[in-house]
């Protein structure tokens, strides 16, 4: 596969994880508990860290929050997590910041919101003194601008002076302009309080897929800031999932993005991981990064009337995930294997071939065999009614032969 030229941005150290350049784009995740209660959100942040998550945001929204932040770093800490917690503040960021700097100090990075953090005052003394808590604790800083809460102040001057230039652009323009002005602005501004270019990180989120494109690739164009990436209230499922992928593979193919954030609204009680393995996925499926083993089934079609072949291809897709905590310890480079499951042999020999273990069930009217491919040629045929249990038992001897480590004896 061609390598992706990544676009050059300044590197940033966040509790150890580095950020930017060649460094591999990061996978980030947010918390949906009450951040004071330390146990849920321990609990959320290592399902989160399991799932593979290299930063956790949480929201530091009142004193509670503040004062839980402390406890939950160091019970993730006892647990053995040092996933770096990323503390999201919004309108009284300045107050909390100044108040608690155990929490100050707790926190990998800040994520400031300038458009919240001074409304309705005519200066930035609010934004300033968070830049001068995270100077005064070495710690790095998100600058996220979104949409949402664009600074008015400077959206309405631009609109205003649009709207007197003799060829005015479409308001959309000037608002995708007025994010990236937001952002680059704010960025100087913290580094005129003190902040070094390689404590900053630019987000402009945006909820509209190609709002997203045309502002990310315009700001990577205009800084070599390292830039978190993500589509803002993506929504719930399939509609998340898909503008997700949408949005962030046009920037990601063209080198931009240093991390990432899939925003997807979980299902009442849903999986919260979910957001993880979707951020994984985007990056693996482009080919910028592995994380999981990747099956390739085919559709099915006609040819396949029951769901045997659905199940087969289920039931292989959980064993991974499953087994994929334990693995990634044991199999260094196992995120790399290529399954293919797939329903009939039209297909299925060539797709297999194609993978590190292929099989191809039988179709309707098909002899009841299943043909096993490894590494390209045919290893052996399956029959009866333990198909499933067999190709798992190939599968780990597999996976054991090819990624388990050769202990030499000294
Ligand atoms: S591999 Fe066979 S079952 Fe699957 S879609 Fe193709 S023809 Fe249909």
């Amino acid at each position: 596969m061609p390598e992706i030229q990544r676009r050059r941005a300044v590197t940033v150290n966040i509790g150890g994880v580095r950020v930017g350049s060649d460094s591999p784009v990061v996978v980030q995740s947010m918390t949906n508990t009450d951040t004071a209660d330390v146990e849920s959100s321990v609990q959320q942040i290592a399902a989160l860290a399991r799932a593979g998550s290299e930063m956790v945001r949480v929201t530091v929204n009142n004193d509670e929050a503040a004062k839980a932040v402390p406890a939950i770093v160091e019970l993730l800490s006892k647990k053995g997590w040092s996933t770096p917690i990323i503390g999201d503040f919004h309108y009284n960021g300045h107050l909390l910041l100044k108040k608690y700097p155990e929490t100050a100090k707790a926190l990998a990075k800040y994520r400031i919101n300038p458009g919240n953090v001074s409304i309705g005052r005519k200066d930035d003394d609010n934004f300033r003194t968070m830049v001068e808590v995270a100077v005064e604790h070495q710690k790095p800083v998100r600058i996220g601008v979104n949409w949402g809460s664009l600074d008015q102040a400077l959206l309405t001057k631009m609109m205003d002076e649009n709207s007197k230039s003799a060829s005015p652009l479409p308001a959309r323009d000037v608002m995708m302009e007025a994010m990236v002005v937001s952002a680059l602005d704010n960025a100087a501004a913290a580094e005129r309080y003190g902040l070094r270019r390689d404590q900053i990180i630019l987000s402009a989120k945006v909820s509209g897929v190609r709002d997203l494109i045309d502002v990310y690739t315009e700001l990577a164009k205009r800084c070599d800031y390292a830039l978190h990436l993500g589509l803002t209230e993506a929504g719930m499922g399939m509609k998340g999932i898909v503008a997700s992928a949408a949005g962030l593979a046009p920037l990601l193919l063209s080198g931009i993005g240093d991390t990432i954030r899939v925003s997807l609204t979980p299902t009442p009680g849903g999986d919260r991981s979910e957001e993880v393995r979707c951020g994984q996925q985007i990056l693996q499926s482009l080919g910028i990064r592995s994380f999981m083993p990747q099956v390739t089934s085919c559709p099915g079609c006609g040819r396949t009337t029951s769901t045997y072949f659905q199940e087969l291809a289920e039931r292989i897709q959980g064993y991974l995930v499953a087994s994929m905590p334990e693995w990634k310890k044991q199999y260094p480079g196992v995120e790399e294997l290529k399954l293919a499951v797939m329903g009939c042999i039209v297909n299925g020999p060539g797709e297999s071939k194609h993978a590190n273990i292929g099989i191809s069930l039988p179709g309707t009217f098909e002899e009841p065999k299943a043909p096993v491919y490894v590494d390209g040629k045919l290893f052996t045929t399956l029959k009866g009614d333990r198909i499933v249990e067999e190709f798992q038992v190939i599968l780990d001897e597999y996976v054991e032969k090819r990624y388990g480590r050769v202990l030499i004896e000294v």
